[in-house]
């Protein structure tokens, strides 16, 4: 038994957990962090946002040197994949950074807590690691994250149906790339196995390709996706997959109804993940769950239970590392006394695809609906000097603004380096900015960043470049 009694527990070392647990020391807080996992940085560093991206740029290097180098005048013979460097490169990135995390928590004097956690008790906080102990602590905030979840019919067989974690590390590219949902993992991992010389097919239950983003961005992406070759099916109902040998059967309904299979080497279930708060004992202590399984948390992150928060995925909303962190911080500010808080209108959601998609704020649809009176404005990367330097001319900014105040209300692009774009679109939201503001800052010439100028003077009705 642990004689140490802390200021607060993190369950969990995510981006979530680990950003609250450093924001709790900075903070003068006694803070321990329990992880179950060998490496700290849960899904993000280990198995989400890094190795996804590591994989991404990669691919994309290995599709440009294959596809564009010509056009620069370059002549490249020979081009040959060498994916086991490609996943070396990945897994060493991956090392320093979740290493990098075990470094800031020795800066901040954290103890890592190695092993599982279970709550015992308000303020008890069971670990379960080479030995078990309690650890004794004034609060407890679950970041437990999330897990892949699939559908009936479809079970993992860690081997040839598998999640986003073994689409990180396939030891061969697989000839035919079965995607169950062409969500984010569906079409970011999709499009790192197609780059590489997979043939790629993704089956979709919804009968348009990214309804959430708005409609303008959506039709670009599905015309891009389909020139790039990934044969993204929609409105399709997947009803199992069966193993056959070294190969997959997956059976579907077609949106005429038809019951119909198709056969690959690989099914990637990409369908969305679940809240994790397995083995966590939260419901027998009080905390409440959702019918989904979330975390049901107030305003704060509270629990039901006095002195149990919970932050991240395993409450509701967006499933992004970015929001995880905010809201870590937000918390653990509020525990002390500050008053820590997350403008969830303001969150960027990034699709790392080529080109890349990129929004913050509400679409028009949303706006439509909620019948918020709009202005809008757009401009192509085809008129943009930089994107024809680099020949990244296709997509689009668009910006919605209020039709009296001028406030940006939402900001949409599909482009090149659209999630470093985006960051200007999510500080101008924050701070009330108008779309003239952006229109009079000056953006240096010649960039990608005087797209969303030119997308603001069109709103403005004062276009220049075209
Ligand atoms: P997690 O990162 O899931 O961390 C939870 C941690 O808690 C894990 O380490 C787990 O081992 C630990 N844990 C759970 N239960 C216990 C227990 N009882 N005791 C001890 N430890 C426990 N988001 C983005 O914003 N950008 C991206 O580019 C992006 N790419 C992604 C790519 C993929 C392939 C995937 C799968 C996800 C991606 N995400 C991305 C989503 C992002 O990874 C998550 O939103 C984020 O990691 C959530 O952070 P979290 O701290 O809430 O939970
Ligand atoms: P997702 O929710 O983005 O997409 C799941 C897709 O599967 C949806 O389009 C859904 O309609 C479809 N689907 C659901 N059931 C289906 C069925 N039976 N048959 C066919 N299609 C079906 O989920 P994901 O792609 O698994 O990603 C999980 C989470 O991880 C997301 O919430 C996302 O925010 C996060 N993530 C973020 C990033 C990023 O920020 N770039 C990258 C990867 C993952």
């Amino acid at each position: 038994m642990s004689q140490e009694t802390y200021d607060l527990v993190v369950i969990g070392s995510g981006p979530g957990g680990y950003v609250a647990a450093i924001r709790a020391a900075q903070l003068g807080l006694r803070t321990a962090c329990v992880e179950k996992d060998p490496t700290l940085g849960g899904t993000c560093l280990n198995v989400g946002c890094i190795p996804s991206k590591a994989l991404l740029e990669s691919s994309e290097r290995f599709a440009a040197a294959r596809l564009h180098s010509a056009e620069h005048g370059i002549k490249i013979a020979g081009v040959e994949l060498d994916l086991p460097t490609m996943l070396g490169r990945k897994d060493k990135i991956v090392k320093q950074l979740t290493g990098g995390v075990a470094g800031l928590f020795r800066k901040h004097k954290i103890t890592w807590a190695k092993g599982l956690g279970k709550i015992v008790a308000p303020g008890k906080v069971e670990v379960a690691g080479e030995a078990t102990e309690v650890l004794e602590t004034k609060r407890i905030l679950i970041a437990t994250g999330s897990v892949p979840a699939t559908i009936p019919g479809v079970a993992f067989d860690g081997d040839r149906i598998g999640h986003s974690t073994h689409a990180l590390s396939y030891p061969a590219v697989p000839e035919h790339l079965i995607v169950i949902g062409a969500g984010v993992i569906g079409l970011e991992l999709g499009s790192v196995w197609a780059r590489l010389g997979a043939k790629v097919t993704v089956l979709e239950y919804m009968p348009a390709l990214l309804p959430m983003m708005d409609p303008d961005i959506s039709k670009v992406a599905a015309k891009l996706f389909a020139k790039q070759g990934l044969d993204i099916r929609l409105g399709v109902k997947v009803t199992g997959a069966t193993r056959k040998g070294d190969s997959v059967e997956v059976a579907y309904t077609a949106p005429d109804g038809q019951a119909q299979t198709i056969t690959g080497d690989r099914v990637l279930v990409a369908v969305g993940r679940k809240p994790n708060t397995e083995g966590l004992g939260a419901e027998a202590v009080g905390v409440q769950l959702d019918r989904r399984g979330f975390v049901q948390v107030d305003a704060h992150y509270a629990t039901a239970v006095p002195g149990i928060w919970a932050i991240g995925d395993v409450i509701p909303g967006p499933m992004l590392a970015h929001k995880a962190e905010e809201e870590g911080i937000a918390a653990v500010e509020q525990m002390a006394g500050l008053p820590g808080h997350v403008n969830y209108d303001a969150i960027p959601n990034i699709i790392y695809t080529h080109p890349e998609i990129a929004s913050a704020g509400k679409t028009e649809p949303e706006l439509k609906q909620a019948g918020v009176p709009f202005k809008k404005g757009s401009f192509p990367f085809l008129a943009n000097a930089r994107a024809k330097a680099l020949g990244e001319t296709d997509g689009l900014v668009k910006i919605l603004a209020h039709a009296e105040t001028d406030r940006v209300l939402g900001v949409h692009i599909i482009g090149p380096r659209a999630g470093d774009l985006i960051a200007e679109a999510a500080v101008a939201i924050e701070f009330s900015a108008s779309a003239e503001d952006i229109a009079r800052s000056v953006h240096a010439h010649p960039t990608l960043s005087e797209v969303v100028k030119e997308a603001a003077l069109d709103a403005g009705g004062r276009v220049i470049n075209i």
